[in-house]
């Protein structure tokens, strides 16, 4: 009987409502600090941040779920440094002059295979030698039909 009368003390006691409201501070700061996570998050993946830190407001930790689930893979500035990697390796490439269509290292406008990874670049005409493209269907110099 003892036992249950401590306990009740305890549950009555103001140490138990102190802690219980720290508790509760405690669960409104994680809260909050989700929804601000949020909105920073989705901004920076070009999501539409307001939309989801209410999102999460509202339906607290499962709407975070949500959001972890759906958001965009990655962060905006990511998506526009490879973009910007891209184009200059294009200009590289263009500067460069002719490049192997499969391996992207530099030709010559006359080479019939990729002298890197053997890629078949152009062939010559049967009938006058001269070099054309794959994809031609008659030679252009002799009107060789192929
Ligand atoms: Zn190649
Ligand atoms: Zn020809």
């Amino acid at each position: 009987m003892e036992f249950f009368q401590s306990l009740y003390n305890f549950f009555t006691s103001p140490l138990f409502h102190f802690l219980l409201r720290l508790l509760g501070l405690f669960i409104i700061l994680i809260w909050l600090s989700l929804v601000f996570w949020t909105y920073r998050d989705a901004k920076k993946r070009g999501s539409f941040a307001f939309s989801w830190a209410t999102a999460v407001f509202f339906f607290n930790f499962f709407g975070w779920l949500i959001y972890l689930i759906l958001r965009p893979p990655e962060y905006l500035e990511e998506v526009k440094d490879r973009e910007l990697d891209i184009r200059t390796k294009e200009t590289q490439l263009k500067k460069q002059g002719l490049h192997c269509p499969a391996c992207f290292r530099p030709c010559e406008e006359d080479f019939q295979v990729c002298p890197y990874c053997f890629k078949k670049l152009k062939k010559p005409c049967p009938n006058c030698n001269r070099l054309l493209k794959l994809d031609w269907a008659v030679c252009p110099y002799c009107r060789t039909t192929l």
